[in-house]
């Protein structure tokens, strides 16, 4: 058997095809499932029913959060000037990164409240 021969020489072409064709399927299927980016207003807003949102005693009105049970919770306290808060100054509601593919009111709040800094 020459060298040309070998079956290690035969494949090469094989297999280098086999890499390339298996890379773009994985970066195709990749692409496929990847989230999209969501724009705030394609998101549906977070309510009070959802778990994690009752947990966290949210409220789409900071006012009308649970003074009893949070008694640190200032009105002045907001989404909007929250640290979580992934929206522009003035957005009626946006992402939190607490609260991921839901949107909350800028003037919502929840006891995971941080002052952005
Ligand atoms: S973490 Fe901040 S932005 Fe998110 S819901 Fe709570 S108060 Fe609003």
């Amino acid at each position: 058997m020459s060298h040309q021969d070998h079956p290690s020489n035969i494949n090469k072409p094989r297999r280098h095809f086999l890499r390339l064709t298996g890379a773009s399927v994985g970066v195709i299927t990749l692409a496929s499932v990847a989230p999209k980016f969501a724009r705030a207003d394609d998101l549906p807003h977070l309510t009070s029913d959802d778990a994690t949102a009752k947990a966290l005693g949210y409220v789409e009105d900071s006012a009308k959060a649970d003074s009893a049970k949070f008694p640190n919770h200032k009105p002045t306290q907001q989404c909007a000037n929250c640290n979580f808060y992934q929206g522009a100054a003035g957005s009626e509601y946006a992402p939190c990164t607490l609260f991921p593919g839901k949107a909350v009111r800028g003037k919502g709040w929840c006891s995971a409240y941080v002052a952005k800094a």
